[in-house]
């Protein structure tokens, strides 16, 4: 056993390591001598008071304690294994091919968009000359969504050994191990390219295999068991295991299990605007004027308010950020924002988004699993019709928006492809639009300066999560109706977000190894 300690420092103090380790052992009772290893286990930042300061998490180990050590992730070579195909590479078809290894099945991965660094290509495509390739953008192609994000690696799952083994294959991988110690790692844009042709080029060195433009278009069923997949319209291939881990906006595959009356649901999401303010003044708020301070990062905020009867809340903040177009496909509009490793752009942006269930909406027919979808896509085109039916997207500055009144002009945005000043009240629906001004004025009584007209909205940010969830077995996590086919990550709604998504890969290979 091992012995804990919290400590708080100033965090000019977080590099003087014998300063750190005087006060921890001061804390613990122990002396330098009765010592044989110590480290930081966790880190924080503690900022609801001034001066802000860090919360660490010290463990030590006595001269007779044994240290233990993460297990490595181990490579099997699966060359003549029994063959599992896994549809989509994002992380948590990444993290399913990686556990197949692992467990000794011969991962055959079906990517509908290209290669990470082919990818970078189509996204300079969307920023500059507006073009959204349907197979390859910010949400399709290797590392699925999570590729070009922030890489926040946060999730509000409790089961502490599941996001650690989950950090510790990212770290495996050529993540920073700072990860595993951060209260809120985060990887950035820049660096994840790098972890995930990692992550694949292992996975082909084991024996898997990992096929890029290869959509999954249609399969087949024999007496409720799954037989065989078609990819592209074309080929056929046996397979008797299949994880369907192929995100939310992955619209083809809900209307193609439809089509095919395999069930799915409506699921509650979540639908708003991106806002961004400048960066220096939300480090001045939740730094409490501190906000020169270079030892203290660029800082986040995380808001939540019950306005009417829903949630209102603050989605993917990015600090240091940038707002990116995340379309999937023509006649639409879609954002989200993301950051290199650093946050070192002078912006900051967030999701504010209201909890839309399929009861809340207009027209809701009992069973109609395309509600709250219809009610996205709606949004979505709407605001790609307003803002001139290129990329450019509507947008308002905070009070205007709250005032009902159109923005004459706006600061710097990172919003590459620019921005079309509408009054965001007419574009989006009233029970989104209503909740968001009453919202607003909230938050700027909970974060003094939040409320201001500098800050400009960004619509929509309709992406939040999945708004169709694909039922499983809680067992065996099969659907409920057909065997060996595994509904995974976050388009499934078994999940939200990067860890939590690479966490159920890991589950539903886990269940394939069980059976
Ligand atoms: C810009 C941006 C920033 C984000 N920032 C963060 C963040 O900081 N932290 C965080 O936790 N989350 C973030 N997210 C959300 C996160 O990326 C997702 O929650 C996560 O990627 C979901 O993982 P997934 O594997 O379930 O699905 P996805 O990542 O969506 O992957 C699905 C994959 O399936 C492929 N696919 C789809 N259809 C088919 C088909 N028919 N055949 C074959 N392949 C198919 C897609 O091309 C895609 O690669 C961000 C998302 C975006 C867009």
């Amino acid at each position: 056993m091992s012995t804990l300690v919290q400590i708080s420092i100033l965090p000019h103090k977080q590099k003087d390591e014998a300063y750190i380790l005087d006060l921890a052992l001061t804390k613990a009772k122990l002396r330098m001598n009765a010592i044989r290893d110590w480290r930081i286990r966790k880190r924080s930042i503690d900022a609801r008071r001034a001066p802000v300061k860090l919360n660490l998490q010290i463990e030590f180990w006595k001269k007779d304690e044994v240290q233990k050590k993460h297990s490595p992730y181990v490579l099997n070579d699966v060359n003549n294994a029994k063959e599992i195909a896994i549809i989509g590479a994002g992380p948590a078809g990444l993290y399913a091919a990686l556990r197949a290894i692992e467990g000794g099945l011969k991962p055959v991965v079906f990517e509908r968009g290209k290669n990470v660094r082919e990818r970078r290509k189509d996204l300079a495509l969307i920023n500059k000359q507006h073009i959204v390739n349907p197979e390859s953008n910010y949400c399709f192609g290797e590392g699925g969504a999570g590729t070009y994000s922030d890489g926040k690696l946060y999730t509000r799952s409790k089961k502490r050994g599941n996001v650690l083994k989950a950090l510790e294959w990212f770290v495996h991988f050529g993540a920073d191990p700072s990860i595993l110690v951060d209260a809120h790692p985060h990887i950035g844009t820049n660096k994840l390219p790098k972890i995930i042709t990692a992550m694949r080029e292992a996975i082909i060195e084991a024996g898997g295999e990992v096929h890029f433009n290869s959509k999954l278009t249609d399969f087949r069923v024999n007496h409720n068991q799954i037989e065989a997949i078609q990819v592209n319209n074309d080929r056929w291939f046996s397979f008797t295991e299949v994880v369907l881990a192929t995100g939310h906006s992955a619209r083809d595959i809900f209307y193609l299990l439809h089509d095919k009356k395999v069930k799915i649901e409506a699921k509650p999401f979540a639908l708003g605007v991106r806002i961004e303010h400048q960066q220096k003044l939300i480090d001045h708020i939740q730094y409490h004027g501190d906000d020169d301070n270079p030892y203290l990062p660029p800082a986040s905020y995380s808001l939540v308010e019950q306005i009417d009867g829903m949630g209102v809340y603050s989605f993917c903040m990015c600090p240091g950020g940038i707002i990116a177009p995340c379309a999937t496909a023509k006649e639409e509009v879609v954002t989200n924002g993301w950051s290199p490793s650093k946050r070192n752009n002078p912006y900051a942006n967030s999701g504010i988004v209201v909890s839309v269930a399929p009861e809340d909406l207009p027209g809701n027919k009992a069973d109609d699993p395309f509600v709250c979808l219809d009610f996205q896509k709606m949004v979505e085109k709407k605001c790609w019709e307003i803002a001139g039916k290129t990329q450019r997207v509507p947008a308002q500055r905070m009070i205007d928006f709250v005032e009902g009144k159109v923005s004459q002009d706006f600061p710097k945005t990172s919003y590459q492809p620019g921005i079309v000043s509408v009054n965001l009240n007419e574009v989006l629906p009233p029970l989104i639009a209503q909740r968001l001004q009453k919202a607003f004025i909230r938050f700027g009584q909970k974060m003094k300066g939040y409320y201001t007209n500098e800050a400009v909205l960004h619509a929509p940010e309709s992406r939040t999560s999945s708004p169709i969830s694909i039922p499983r077995n809680s067992e065996t996590l099969e659907h409920i109706e057909i065997k060996g086919l595994y509904p995974c990550g976050e388009g499934a709604g078994y999940a939200g977000g990067i860890i939590s998504a690479a966490i159920d890969g890991i589950n539903c290979v886990d269940a394939i190894i069980r059976k």
